[in-house]
């Protein structure tokens, strides 16, 4: 109750929901205490949260930020949303995000722009921009978000909570609606490492609607909190430090890794040489594969359906020209481009290549150190409506896009302020080491 009246009073300045489920909430809360009281209380009884509104949600609206969904009443709950209900969390609604997932700002979204708490003048990072200003407002200690290309870990730092992007595969993605499916993966949002660790433990594991989840056993993350981090081996990528950071974050990022050295660790300089070709095998890939999981939008089967069709075409083309915002559609012809006939050697299969390139990077640098750390975003917050050119807005993912690519984990967490907005530390490490991200994260926290 608390916290939808927070939610009622503050979040018509922020904008960090689509749907506030209140009703549901207090229902569920109400059997979280009974099971409590009946010795049945699952993990995180009674936890409030929210969900990104990418997340199908039985009986409820699930919009994914587009008005194509605007009148989608999913039948099902995604795999996670399960997971979240049965270990006794309380969902207090479906957050604000940019369009599919597609966008570094919220500005992206069909329901209107979300604000950055820290600052309503400044966007609070995409896509899951409503999930980390409603955690950074207070309005909930926890929410979901997605990552198909710095989704969780933008935001996170923008809004100053940490951010988790687990592993390809280890949380199940059925029931999520698909951006780039090879990409995609859901992860917490929280305002510490140790909260990410509690709802990481919940969400992941194997799920067999969804066949790319790995069947690997699920560690308990919050028992290695606390374990020293003497002769822990830091690399910070050169190409990671470069032109385009902006000093001020580079100053919070280095003042950071010093904290980890007086804790015992030692620090190297390693090489990603693909780095650079991150963003353009990343602009291939991720259209490609949402233009094929977009075309399922047909006015027919489900969502946005113009009036009147004269034909089976007219309706196909009114419906998607309506039900689409512009950044959607760019995507959607950029991604047919690619996949056309001609094209697709030139760069659909150009790009994976290069993916395999930039996985091989990241491969040998864990050869030599155990985690990576660098700026999680080269700039602090910037002003809403300063990034008119879609171009500069894709650059804002240079330190996130390549994780994707690679499948690894990376978490973000709050280590200052640049030029008084929020200013995210990005850690990252092998595939499936997501206990020693969130207990070096906790370390610093
Ligand atoms: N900003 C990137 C994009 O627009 C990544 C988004 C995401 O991770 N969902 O595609």
């Amino acid at each position: 109750e608390h916290l939808l009246a927070r939610i009622e009073r503050h979040d018509g300045a922020l904008n960090s929901f689509i749907t506030v489920t209140a009703e549901q909430a207090l229902a569920a809360a109400d059997a979280a205490d009974a099971a409590r009281a009946r010795g049945e209380a699952g993990p995180l009884p009674g936890l409030p949260l929210a969900l990104k509104d990418i997340f199908c949600t039985r009986g409820v609206k699930t919009s994914c930020g587009s008005r194509m969904l605007d009148n989608f009443t999913a039948p099902y709950d995604a795999g996670v949303v399960e997971k979240l209900a049965d270990a006794g969390t309380v969902s207090l609604g479906k957050t604000n995000m940019d369009e599919f997932a597609m966008g570094s700002s919220n500005e992206n979204s069909f329901f209107g722009p979300v604000k950055n708490p820290w600052d309503l003048g400044a966007v609070p990072g995409g896509s899951s921009g409503g999930s980390a200003a409603a955690v950074a407002a207070g309005l909930v200690p926890a929410a979901l978000g997605t990552d198909t290309g710095g989704s969780i870990r933008q935001p996170a730092a923008f809004c100053g909570i940490t951010g988790l992007k687990p592993t390809y595969g280890r949380v199940s993605r059925y029931g999520m609606i698909a951006y780039a499916s090879s990409l995609d993966q859901a992860g917490p949002m929280a305002r510490s490492a140790a909260d990410c660790a509690h709802l990481l433990g919940v969400l992941a594991g194997h799920d067999l609607r969804d066949s790319t989840s790995v069947a690997r056993g699920v560690p308990d993350y919050a028992a290695d909190l606390d374990a020293p981090l003497s002769g822990l081996k830091i690399g910070l990528p050169r190409e990671y430090f470069g032109d385009g950071l902006s000093p001020e974050v580079e100053g919070a990022v280095r003042e950071a890794v010093k904290v980890y050295e007086s804790l015992g660790a030692s620090v190297r300089e390693v090489s990603l040489p693909h780095t650079h070709y991150a963003i353009p095998a990343y602009y291939v890939i991720a259209p490609a594969e949402a233009s094929s999981n977009l075309s399922r939008y047909d006015g027919v089967r489900f969502g946005h359906r113009c009036e009147d069709p004269a034909d089976l075409m007219d309706l196909y083309k009114r419906t998607r020209a309506e039900g689409f915002g512009e950044e959607v559609k760019r995507r959607i012809l950029i991604g047919t481009h690619t996949l056309s006939e001609g094209f697709f050697d030139a760069y659909y299969k150009k790009a994976q290549k290069v993916r395999r390139l930039i996985r091989q990077d990241f491969l040998d640098a864990f050869d030599e150190v155990d985690v990576l750390m660098g700026p999680a975003s080269p700039t602090p917050a910037f002003d809403l409506g300063a990034k008119k050119d879609p171009v500069s807005m894709y650059l804002q993912d240079i330190y996130t896009i390549a994780i994707n690519l690679a499948g690894i984990p990376g978490i973000s967490v709050p280590a200052g302020f640049a030029n008084g907005r929020p200013v995210g530390l990005q850690i990252l490490g092998t595939h499936f080491a997501e206990a020693r991200l969130l207990n070096v994260a906790h370390q610093f926290q």
